[in-house]
C-alpha cells in the first residue's frame, strides 16, 4: 500500500457527501457548491471535465435538501 497524497487534498462534503478540493472552498466540510446555497458563499465556476469540475473536484451531486433548496421559482415566503 502506498497511496500517494497529492497536493489537492480532497474533502467529503457534509452535505452532498461528493469530494473536492478543499482549498476550493472557504468552508470546512462544504463544498463550493453546498456552501454557496446554504450559506451564500461565493460558488465555484464549475467546469466539467470527464463529470468532474476541474476547480473543485464536485461532481455534479447534490442532496435532496440541496435539490430542494434550488428549485426555481420556490418562495417560503408567502
Ligand atoms: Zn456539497
Ligand atoms: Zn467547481
Amino acid at each position: 500500500m502506498d497511496e500517494k497524497i497529492n497536493d489537492n487534498n480532497l474533502n467529503n462534503c457534509d452535505e452532498c457527501k461528493t469530494e473536492y478540493f478543499a482549498h476550493s472552498s472557504l468552508m470546512k466540510g462544504l463544498c463550493p457548491e453546498c456552501a454557496h446555497i446554504l450559506y451564500g458563499y461565493d460558488r465555484c465556476d464549475h467546469q466539467f471535465e470527464s463529470g468532474r469540475c476541474i476547480k473543485c473536484h464536485w461532481n455534479g451531486n447534490s442532496s435532496d435538501y440541496i435539490e430542494e433548496l434550488k428549485k426555481p421559482g420556490q418562495s417560503k415566503n408567502e
